[in-house]
């Protein structure tokens, strides 16, 4: 019973569809398991016990009347409490949000409502997705289970560590400056931010809307494609929404074949600042590439260096138009309305309340970016870069089909070193915000552990817009050939909480 919790989410359905075990009883399983690990793990801000277990019922119930169910009916899921889900509390991991019952359903929800999934419950982020750690949540940090004095990474923290704490088998993120793959590479899970525009931002509650995009993450490649599929596609609902069909990235998962395929090594991530560890399973994998068949080419995107600058630019600005929405009239939290005070007083006092220090930093640096006469020379010269940086991956995707670096520069830090270092935070994002600021498709997958610190490193591989395919072919033969060279998945390594 407890080895449910060790299923992939592939395997779930099918147990589930044969009828070997029952979606209650996985869910069951999974609960138990939160239950037992998660005051410990801080992952889940909220554990919606009724609800799973109602979806699992349903899911039992069309079984026994002989319904065809889909390819993840059943399986369990935590949820990035970024997502609005009707009934259910939606917090962001801010006291701005505490006590707010969404009246809604995210498009992403309902997908995977109604694709028989089993939401678990909200997981712990990053105060409105801002951060690398989860330690800017207004609910405590989460800790990495593979060494739960370190962070799991953020924003999506919460996610990644339910994944790895194997409290979910599936699990969902967002990606604005790299709060997936971030995660995903130093909890030893997979994480893919899909091409932006490509998964609806209905009701994802807007961080930076021109960079935020959900997404899957799992314990393997099959299984966030699966996840993938079922989250994709166009939503008339989101004016950014792509309408075309959604790459083949089941098909592309399961190929385990890279022969043949260009693959092109960014220059600009590599040197100082970069973990010795990190390095050394980074090019393991790239002379795994080339065993495999593909060939690999070095690459120079020299704008990626001001990559960073200009994404604490955009993102802030953007942020602060956004958060403008919370002014204590509208959700959430209230504070001084006590007959006494004018709106203005009241809402300056439920922001001063409400919102964290990071949170504050990006609303007062974004509106002095966006103000009179600093426009042009903050918010125009940043999307200048953003220009800049895209013609970059237009000129390297020309001679290759995918571009790989490490996803994160050093394994997981420890929880409080950089807490009160903004800039060093920031740091851990270089290599995944291009993709954001370019909005192509990209991955982190596990390649291994750190020497020094036996700390689990991400590949990150990228593809152009809407070949988000090329990411789970490369990904599933890299999986693959690790797999079968240690004989076992990386996460059996992970010791025991
Ligand atoms: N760490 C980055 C930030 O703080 C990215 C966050 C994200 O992708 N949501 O902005």
């Amino acid at each position: 019973m407890t080895e449910l919790i060790k299923y992939t989410a592939a395997e779930t359905a099918g147990a589930i569809a044969k009828g070997e075990v029952s979606a209650v009883e996985v869910a069951q399983a999974h609960l138990d398991r939160i239950d037992a690990v998660d005051k410990k793990v801080n992952a889940f801000l909220h554990v919606d016990t009724d609800g799973a277990l109602a979806a699992a019922r349903a899911v039992d119930e069309k079984r026994a009347k002989g319904e065809e169910l889909g390819p993840l009916a059943g399986v369990p899921l935590a949820l990035k409490d970024v997502f609005t889900t009707k009934g259910v509390p939606t917090t962001c991991g801010s006291k701005m949000l505490e006590g707010w019952i969404p009246p809604y359903d995210a498009t992403l929800t309902t997908r995977l409502k109604d694709a028989g999934v089993v939401i678990l419950g909200k997981t712990n982020m990053d105060e409105f997705a801002m951060g690398s750690s989860t330690e800017n949540s207004a609910y405590g940090p989460t800790g990495n289970p593979w060494d739960l004095t370190r962070i799991p990474g953020g924003s999506g923290g919460g996610s990644a560590a339910a994944l790895a704490a194997f409290e979910a088998p599936l699990a969902i993120g967002t990606d604005t400056g790299g709060s997936i793959r971030q995660p995903g590479a130093v909890t030893g899970t997979v994480g893919v931010k899909p091409t932006y525009g490509s998964v609806s931002r209905y009701g994802l509650v807007a961080f930076s809307s021109s960079l935020d995009q959900g997404g899957p993450c799992a314990r393997t490649v099959l299984d966030a494609a699966l996840l993938h599929e079922a989250i994709a596609g166009h939503d008339p609902l989101d004016s950014t929404s792509i309408d075309a069909p959604v790459p083949a990235v089941v098909e592309a998962a399961r190929m385990r074949d890279v022969r043949g395929m260009r693959i092109g090594v960014v220059k600009e991530f590599a040197g100082e600042g970069y973990q010795a560890g990190v390095m050394q399973r980074f090019d393991e994998s790239v002379e795994l590439l080339r065993e495999l068949g593909a060939e690999v080419v070095e690459v120079s995107c020299p704008s990626f260096t001001l990559a960073l600058p200009a994404y604490y630019l955009i993102a802030p600005s953007e942020c602060s138009s956004n958060l403008a929405r919370f002014d204590a009239m509208r959700y959430g939290l209230r504070v001084g309305d006590d007959g006494t005070r004018s709106a203005e007083e009241v809402t300056a006092l439920t922001r001063e309340a409400g919102f964290g220090d990071e949170v504050k930093r990006r609303i007062i640096l974004g509106t002095y970016a966006l103000s009179s006469g600093y426009y042009d020379a903050y918010y125009g010269s940043a999307q200048k870069v953003r220009t800049l940086i895209s013609r970059d991956f237009d000129t390297a995707f020309a001679g290759v089909d995918v571009l790989v670096s490490p996803t994160t520069p050093t394994t997981a830090f420890p929880i409080g070193e950089r807490a009160d270092d903004p800039m060093a935070m920031y740091l851990a994002d270089l290599c995944t915000i291009p993709s954001n600021l370019a909005g192509n498709a990209a991955m982190s997958l596990p390649v291994g552990l750190a020497p020094e610190d036996n700390l689990p490193v991400g590949l990150q591989i990228i593809a152009p817009a809407m070949a988000d395919d090329r990411l789970y072919r490369v990904g599933g033969a890299v999986e693959a050939a690790l797999n079968d060279k240690w004989g076992h998945t990386l996460l059996e390594e992970a010791p025991a909480l």
